[in-house]
């Protein structure tokens, strides 16, 4: 995805950015359009009772309860669920585990697997990420499946999906005046989900994140590499790494960041016990 803005780094760009588009739209409107109920979109929102998001400043509350809208849809709509208890908790029990050691320990997360075979994992905002049945099979211990999570969780503690959201609508532009209906903007967050690749940096950014997370969460470090390396080898690449750019770049900086001495040093090497932990996967 191409970035028309780059809002992610600089944080003083957005104080003046969105009164300067305001005030932009506003003279727009004033100049182009003479009839007021045309001239005022935001106002024929609000007088038709959509809630709109302020796009520059999403509370956290906000920001988990637009999740869980997207997460609705996602789930009675665009994925099928894994539905297995014991499947279920295990994943919970690793991503809560993680969560907590996260930068973003305060808000909810629910972590749930998808009946899919192939080797993929996303995330949206607001604390859900998705791991497939298939990377599941794929990894050969519980740190290979952690590492993975870990980084999901990573997009989360960063907001990348808020600002791809915000980026998306005001490139489309559907964000209004006033910010962006509600309803489009969970449409956005599903496709954004679904479909879109995040970019170099987000995802170098997640990883370092994950590394961080794996770390004080107590697993083996080596295991993030290990598995990257496993699935480059595996022939095509996998949804999640032709999804995820530049995979051999992202190893050389996890390596650059992990201390040889102690990368084996942690929890979840054992595959045994990891194998009969999702044996129920058949
Ligand atoms: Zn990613």
């Amino acid at each position: 995805m191409s970035k028309l803005f780059s809002f992610s780094s600089h944080r003083h760009q957005r104080r003046w950015f969105y009164p300067l588009l305001s005030i932009m739209v506003m003279l727009s409107l004033w100049v182009g359009s003479p009839q007021p109920s045309q001239a005022v979109p935001w106002f024929d929102l609000l007088r038709r009772g959509v809630q709109v998001i302020q796009l520059s400043n999403v509370s956290d509350k906000q920001e988990v309860q637009i999740g869980s809208q997207i997460n609705q849809q996602l789930v009675s709509r665009q994925v099928r669920l894994y539905r297995n208890r014991e499947i279920n908790d295990y994943v919970n029990q690793i991503g809560q585990r993680l969560a907590k050691n996260s930068s973003r320990p305060d808000i909810p997360y629910t972590f749930q697997v998808v009946n899919d075979r192939g080797i993929n994992a996303f995330a949206t905002m607001g604390g859900f990420v998705y791991v497939n049945a298939g990377l599941l099979k794929a990894a050969d211990n519980e740190a290979q499946l952690a590492s993975v999570i870990a980084h999901e969780i990573g997009h989360i503690t960063s907001r990348h999906a808020v600002e791809q959201m915000r980026e998306t609508a005001i490139a489309g532009g559907v964000a209004t005046l006033a910010g962006l209906d509600r309803n489009r903007a969970v449409a956005i967050g599903v496709d954004l989900a679904l479909r879109r690749p995040g970019s170099r940096k987000d995802e170098l950014e997640a990883d370092q994140e994950g590394l961080e997370m794996i770390r004080r969460a107590g697993y083996a470090q080596s295991a993030i590499v290990a598995f990257m390396e496993k699935l480059l080898k595996g022939g095509s690449p996998p949804t999640f790494l032709s999804t995820h750019p530049a995979t051999s770049d992202r190893i050389t900086a996890l390596k650059s960041k992990i201390n040889p001495q102690n990368a084996y040093v942690g929890d979840g090497l054992d595959s045994a016990a990891y194998k009969a932990k999702i044996r129920a996967l058949g």
